[in-house]
């Protein structure tokens, strides 16, 4: 029996798992014990993978739709060929930017990079990744206050922190791995403390709960911030030698009174003062934000209120503190940096004509022919194909069907193409419903890549399992699509995801995330590596944990973090008379991933799940219409769709609050077309809506 050690593809914790391997097939999964993210743990889903090797078909090949609508199952050859034809035959009748691409947070560093090579450089045009729907809103934050996109903790923190404080994020549920080295943590009296408008898992651990109203949240952190001022709660060195426009953040702030506070976020006067005076008497605060802060109208502004009080206090770069974003996707830090998208490999600016040069002659083409400007956002793709600009479309691993807000919109648009190309592991997902060509690539055990963790760590995905006769990895596919274009010596250096790989170091070479020093066989079946690891210095870099912005250096042109601040907004989608309940959506179990395509193959996860879309209801609000466990209703929302739920009874979600799982279609179809004006991320916490019980419904009708 063989022992494969590589990388779990779902969450953005990257568990090192063994896959034990006999007559090639995967009979026993184990965590990798010794591992510094997981050591000898993880969740199901983790352990799940190999299931794919039964539920995944084998030796599949591309698939066209016919004029009838039925398919025609072709060569790789003749598929790479009619998707490269139909994209340029699309771009010389509408334009270079007529076809787009949707990539994702769940593709390798490879993957995505080479997607940007082809689309982004060689064609020109636009792909944005599914990473703008959860992590968007943390790049722009980090980009903007630290002067790169780079979050600063490890893991290890968590164990470190006297006073933990998480902000619209349950890592029970979302990343138990992570919950779990909250649980290790062994500092004596530490406290545990959840802001969330719900009662969620990770609050029911909590020492603390500060339930403010939704979407208050800015309002509060400014509110404490005030407070942490008025009472001269402050470190002044690290405010005066590690930051810029403090002085303008204070006389902001004075309009942001208590009693302010108090009234907008439903929060007493006690709780406020409370929660200030645990910030203050903690030696190592450690402030973590996940999707409650990403998903809303002015996220970007929340997040850097949440490291605002982080610098304010001087609790960054030391053990167990720092203002911290927790990453979705397996690979949402790799595809931020690495993606071509929203900046030049290794995270350099389109209009920087050096760095273009540079980053031209290591990946071997003209610096005439690199992307000359940031992407399109996910949500002008969408809009550009409903108004017909945009007429071909390509997308990666993911299922905008299901995931994109107010879902319908992309229903809308997919019937609208002339070009939808879906690849995928499966040919079940909704959104190839529409596709013209179906494109089946393999499950992650059969390919080799590397990841990037939500603390800069790149790990390795190595093949589990041999391949079938047919099989090809995403890597492959798109490399065979850039050559059918006849991409030719813009492609040379690009033949292996191992060549890619070598690219990228060299890419990274001198900037922030530089890991020139981490060697592609070197990775295999090691603790993987941090960023940054340069090469010539990695004694200097050695530790398996490490933190950044211990030296207060930050990567502003001046070397000091930035107070960024804005007035709070009104709430574009409000409660009304006519909806006055507010439809908030995130995970749902451990078990569950996102859209479902990968957890729903596994049988106990299955078994364990609701097969219908269902939502959480206050226990006040079902009496009140006569509700019991598991009636249906039908929820009318505000951005004017409409579905039916099962309902689950709970005191944990509060009155005139809904809570519905994101993993069933249901969900997002009444989420709104309302964005982060910085980041472009969906506000899909700010719905609003008025519910009917479905036995009513049919009775009006009658
Ligand atoms: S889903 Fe996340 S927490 Fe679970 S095993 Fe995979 S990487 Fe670990």
């Amino acid at each position: 029996m063989e022992k494969i050690q590589s990388t779990c593809n779902f969450c953005a914790i990257d568990c090192n798992l063994d896959f034990y391997v006999e007559d090639g097939k995967i009979v026993k999964t184990v965590p990798t014990k010794g591992y510094p993210v997981n050591d000898g743990f993880s969740c199901i889903k983790g352990l799940s993978l190999s299931k794919q090797q039964t539920t995944v078909k084998p030796n599949s090949l591309p698939k066209i739709r016919k004029s009838d609508g039925s398919w025609e199952q072709v060569s790789w050859d003749k598929g790479f060929q009619y998707v490269a034809d139909k994209l340029k035959e699309l771009q010389a009748k509408y334009g270079t930017e007529s076809v787009a691409g949707i990539s994702t947070g769940q593709l390798t560093l490879e993957e995505f990079a080479i997607f940007g090579h082809v689309m982004r450089n060689y064609l020109q045009t636009n792909v944005d990744g599914n990473t703008r729907l959860c992590m968007a809103t943390a790049a722009v934050a980090h980009k903007q206050t630290l002067g790169y996109d780079a979050p600063g903790y490890t893991l290890k923190d968590l164990e470190l922190s006297d006073t933990l404080i998480f902000i619209g994020s349950n890592p029970v549920v979302a990343h138990p791995i992570l919950w779990g080295r909250v649980r290790q943590n062994q500092v004596p009296g530490h406290k545990i403390i959840v802001i969330d408008p719900r009662r969620s898992e990770t609050a029911m651990n909590a020492d603390y709960w500060y339930d403010l109203k939704p979407r208050t949240d800015l309002l509060l952190l400014y509110t404490v911030a005030a407070q942490l001022i008025e009472k001269d709660y402050l470190d002044k060195t690290f405010i005066r030698e590690h930051t810029n426009n403090f002085e303008e953040f204070k006389e902001f702030l004075k309009p942001y009174t208590l009693e302010r506070g108090v009234e907008g976020t439903g929060l007493s006067k006690y709780q406020i003062h409370e929660l200030v005076e645990l910030i203050h008497k903690g030696k190592r605060v450690s402030f973590w934000w996940t999707m409650g802060v990403n998903q809303g109208y002015e996220a970007v502004r929340t997040a850097q209120a949440i490291m605002n009080l982080a610098f304010m206090t001087g609790n960054v770069g030391k053990p167990g503190t720092g203002g911290n974003s927790i990453t979705g996707q397996c690979n949402a830090m790799g595809s931020r940096l690495f993606s071509n998208t929203t900046c030049l490999f290794a995270g350099g600016d389109f209009g920087d004509e050096a760095e273009r040069k540079r980053v031209a002659d290591i990946i071997g083409i003209d610096d005439d022919h690199m992307a000359k400007k940031p992407t399109l956002p996910y949500n002008k793709i969408i809009e550009g194909i409903n108004e017909g600009t945009i007429k071909g479309l390509w997308i990666l691993c993911t299922n905008p069907r299901h995931s994109w807000t107010n879902n319908e919109t992309f229903a809308t648009a997919a019937k609208k193409l002339e070009l939808f190309v879906v690849q995928d592991i499966y040919d079940t997902i909704e959104s190839a419903e529409d596709a013209t060509v179906y494109f089946p690539v393999v499950p992650g055990i059969k390919k080799a890549g590397t990841y990037i963790n939500l603390e800069r760590r790149l790990a390795p995905m190595r093949p589990v399992l041999p391949r079938g006769e047919n099989e090809i990895s995403d890597y492959e596919c798109i490399l065979g699509v850039g050559k059918a274009l006849g991409m030719g010596k813009a492609l040379e250096k690009w033949e292996t995801a191992q060549d890619c790989f070598n690219l990228l170091r060299e890419v990274s070479r001198g900037k922030p995330c530089d890991f020139s020093g981490v060697k592609w066989d070197e990775l295999t079946n090691s603790h993987g590596r941090q960023w940054p690891y340069p090469e010539g210095r990695e004694a200097e870099f050695s530790a398996d944990e490490r933190r950044l912005y211990e030296d207060g250096k930050f990567y502003t042109a001046n070397g000091k973090a930035n107070f960024l601040f804005e007035e709070v907004m009104d709430n574009p989608i409000p409660t009304t008379d006519k909806y006055p309940i507010v439809f908030n959506t995130g995970r749902g179990t451990v078990g569950q991933w996102h859209t479902q395509s990968r957890t729903k193959e596994v049988r106990f996860v299955e078994d364990a799940s609701s097969k219908n879309a269902y939502l959480y209801m206050n226990t006040k609000q079902a009496e009140e219409n006569d509700i019991k466990e598991m009636d249906r209703i039908r929820v009318y929302s505000s951005n004017g769709q409409d579905a039916a739920f099962h309902v689950k009874i709970t005191d944990n979600v509060p009155y005139n609050q809904l809570y519905a799982p994101i993993h069933y279609i249901e969900c997002n179809k009444l989420t709104p077309s309302n964005y982060d004006k910085y980041s472009r991320e969906p506000n899909y916490k700010g719905g609003t809506c008025y519910f009917v019980k479905e036995d009513d419904k049919e009775v009006e009708k009658a």
